[in-house]
């Protein structure tokens, strides 16, 4: 039976990306050896990364301003050097938008290094809408917004004006759709989303930003290194570059950022407007701000939770529950899920309201 994988991350790749990294890891570019077991300094290898930064560019557009690196340790680690490398020594202070989860662990990070005003937060209803109209104080070193949040399925659908720069974690919506990259002081994202498998983070830095802080960054955190070293301070993770290399070069044959975010806009739609028409079902999150990444959405009859359970999953649907936090469904459709998974997923809805309605 086919499966249909909706798991939030680390989530569905393209198919040619899973027979291209088996391949390499039996028999890496006709060497007869594993891409595991080979040197990052290989030319070969660091063709893989060169390749990996390059399509990176090439698909966002990303201005001669700003540079793309690649780090282990997941957007997690971003959120530590971020700060490290934006905010001032002496007297530093940097404005945060908690809008979930992930917003709030960057906030922790940050205040580890200075003062952290929160600029608005949607807490107060369970994150289930984007703030507006709040203020950004011109005197604090940077605005930090999380552009997708994976967890309550909400999406921002603009930035705002900021008087200071903006860094965004986009892991769950980088590459998904276009964005003006001159706009944003740094932008990172956890890569198991939608840039490959996990074991990478991406960084887009705009490059004069850099070296204001006055702090002395400790070496593997310093953004500068790794755009000097063009991302190979030390081992990298030959094998997840190479699976980025791979989705990054399915993207770009299916004619890259504007190609995929039809696709993306419409399973997103597909699968709200099933959620809207659906009397058994409803959406948690402000239907203005609804990610066309991750939908929620809530059974109106919990009493019914066995049942649909049950009938989703013998459709062939994996990986539906919502965040062990938030509870419900959460439909993660980046972008190698294909738009026959979410019209499976319509189909049981429907079947679900015909014989429990
Ligand atoms: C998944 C996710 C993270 C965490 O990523 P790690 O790579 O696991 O550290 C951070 N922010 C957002 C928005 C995410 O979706």
């Amino acid at each position: 039976m086919k499966i249909h994988n909706f798991s939030a991350g680390p989530c569905i790749l393209p198919q040619e990306v899973f027979d291209r990294m088996a391949q390499a890891v039996l028999n890496f570019n006709n060497s007869g050896l594993s891409l595991m077991e080979i040197s990052h300094r290989r030319p070969d290898a660091e063709e893989v990364m060169h390749n990996t930064i390059q399509l990176t560019k090439e698909l966002l557009n990303v201005p001669d301003t700003h540079e793309v690196i690649f780090t282990q340790g997941g957007a997690s680690l971003q959120f530590v050097m971020v700060p490290f490398n934006m905010m001032k020594l002496n007297g530093g202070k940097a404005a945060y938008l908690d809008t979930g989860v992930w917003a709030t662990k960057a906030i922790e990070e940050g205040k580890r290094l200075g003062l952290v005003d929160v600029v608005a937060s949607s807490a107060d209803k369970k994150y289930s809408y984007i703030p507006k109209n709040y203020n950004i104080p011109a005197d604090a070193d940077y605005f930090h917004c999380t552009s997708n949040n994976t967890v309550a399925g909400t999406q921002m659908k603009s930035f705002p004006n900021s008087p200071i720069p903006i860094v965004c974690d986009m892991s769950s919506d980088i590459m998904s759709k276009p964005v003006d990259i001159s706009k944003f002081a740094v932008i990172y994202g956890g890569a198991q989303k939608n840039m490959g498998p996990a074991g990478n983070a991406v960084t887009i830095i705009k490059k004069e930003v850099l070296g204001k802080t006055g702090r002395d960054i400790p070496t593997y955190l310093n953004y500068q290194v790794h755009i000097d070293k063009e991302s190979a301070f030390n081992t990298w993770s030959v094998m997840a570059i190479y699976g980025a290399m791979c989705n990054l070069e399915w993207l770009k044959s299916i004619g890259g950022i504007p190609e995929i975010s039809k696709r993306n806009k419409a399973k997103s739609e597909l699968m709200y407007s099933e959620i809207d028409r659906n009397g058994m079902f409803r959406g948690p999150v402000a239907v203005e701000d609804r990610s066309d990444m991750n939908a929620t959405f809530v059974l109106n009859d919990e009493s019914l939770k066995d049942e649909f359970d049950k009938m989703w999953k013998e459709a062939g649907i994996v990986n539906l529950k919502g965040h062990r936090i938030v509870g419900g469904y959460r439909a993660s459709m980046y972008n190698a899920l294909p738009i026959e998974s979410v019209q499976v997923l319509v189909d049981v809805m429907k079947a679900f309201e015909q014989k429990f309605g």
